[in-house]
């Protein structure tokens, strides 16, 4: 006689969240595959193609056969050697390419840095809104991930006053993402100075997400690491091509830290994942080191975007959005529009509200649910112009 197996699915896989963007998401696509035009700000990816140099790079590297094999775990050579360069141009911050590691984009960087720090219960304090997978990457590595809740009054930015409210005898790590995904916001020189002197002196880890670093739209990027030196033994710092050059499909990241942590992840990921696709690793170094006025042409039409869409939508009564200096994404304040009648029908939630908005106008936006701050909503401004232009009016019809 058949045994049913028991708990089918591991806890560990049991407790992961779904993602709160699917419901919508899986919306919009039903509508689009009905013909419906609608018209998306839910994406976390640029509209570009990636530059021609690069993919022109990677076509070479797929006919060349030792690009066929197995190379070294971490990251081929000459790709670490890149982004050593591109870390000392960019920030000041000298790291050996030794201690680099080429991931399979940003995204296992980011696990990879937490199964490295923490131990079952450790805790990592984890400013809210975040992106999606930290918490959820936090879990899996065993760790407690402690919100801190930095709304739009503080420009999303969490104060050292918070921090010290946050922290207890478990905490291990902070982390930190500027510019944010989903808010766009951009810690200060001054900011970083700050946190990073507070970590120091409480002996903490930091995980610093730098993915949008090269879409500040005033003033610098500012580095923690350059702010803070002493902290470059206790800090990961996580990276990728996927924004800046508009490469989210070749799949190439990479992490710095400590000497004796990175030879630890280069030992996991060698069980793990092997070395990212040579290819992608050959157009990621056509992409540090080729010419870098694409960069400067896809900021320019973001911020284009980013100008338009905030000056839209702050036409629109109940909606409250600060002005986001980076990343491509724009995190209005909608808690004014709930609870109000919208073409006869009442959004109690923002996941309630962004349903209203696909079904009655025809736009998708991620609920900031899924951000872990309800209350808000998230646009990303990776599209076209005329698209941006249409999606904002719609909304600016809708709650008129
Ligand atoms: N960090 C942040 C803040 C992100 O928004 C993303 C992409 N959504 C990543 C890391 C990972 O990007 P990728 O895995 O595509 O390199």
């Amino acid at each position: 006689m058949a045994t049913e197996p028991k708990n089918r699915v591991s806890q560990r896989l049991a407790a992961l969240q779904p993602s709160a963007t699917l419901a919508v998401d899986a919306k919009a696509k039903a509508l689009k595959a009905e013909g419906k035009p609608v018209i998306g700000f839910g994406a976390g990816e640029p509209n570009f193609p990636t530059p021609a140099h690069i993919v022109e790079a990677a076509a070479q590297a797929a006919t060349d056969q030792k690009n066929h094999k197995y190379t070294v775990a971490k990251g081929l050579p000459e790709l670490r050697a890149a982004i050593a360069a591109k870390t000392k141009a960019d920030s000041g911050v000298e790291v050996d390419p030794d201690n680099i590691i080429v991931t399979n984009g940003g995204k296992q960087a980011v696990y990879q840095a937490f199964v490295s720090l923490v131990d079952d219960g450790d805790e990592v304090i984890l400013p809210a809104p975040y992106w999606t997978t930290y918490p959820e990457a936090i879990r899996l590595a065993g760790g407690v991930p402690v919100e801190v809740l930095a709304g739009s009054d503080q420009d999303y930015k969490v104060t050292l006053d918070q921090l010290d409210g946050a922290l207890t005898e478990r905490t291990k790590v902070l982390l930190l993402c500027s510019p944010s995904n989903p808010t766009g916001s951009v810690y200060s020189a001054t900011e970083l100075a700050a946190i990073g002197e507070w970590a120091l002196e409480n002996g903490l880890w930091v995980v610093s997400d730098e993915i949008y670093e090269h879409l500040v739209y005033e003033g610098e990027m500012s580095y923690i690491l350059a702010e803070v030196p002493e902290l470059q033994n206790q800090t990961i710092v996580v990276n990728g091509v996927a924004k800046t050059y508009a490469m989210t499909g070749w799949r190439v990241g990479w992490m710095h830290g400590p000497a004796d942590v990175m030879k630890k992840v280069a030992n996991f990921q060698s069980h793990i994942t092997s070395n990212v696709s040579n290819v992608s690793q050959v157009a990621a170094i056509a992409a540090l080191e080729g010419d870098q006025g694409v960069v400067a042409e896809m900021k320019e039409a973001f911020n284009r975007r980013r100008t338009t869409l905030v000056e839209m939508l702050r036409e629109i009564e109940g909606i409250e959005v600060p002005e986001p200096t980076g990343a491509f994404y724009v995190y209005p304040n909608v808690s004014g529009l709930l609870g109000k009648e919208i073409n006869g029908r009442v959004a109690n939630t923002t996941t309630e509200l962004a349903e209203i908005i696909l079904e009655e106008a025809e736009v998708a936006v991620v609920p900031g649910e899924a951000f872990g701050t309800p209350g808000y909503i998230r646009m990303g401004y990776a599209l076209s112009d005329e698209d941006l232009v249409e999606g904002a009016s719609r909304l600016q019809q809708l709650f008129a």
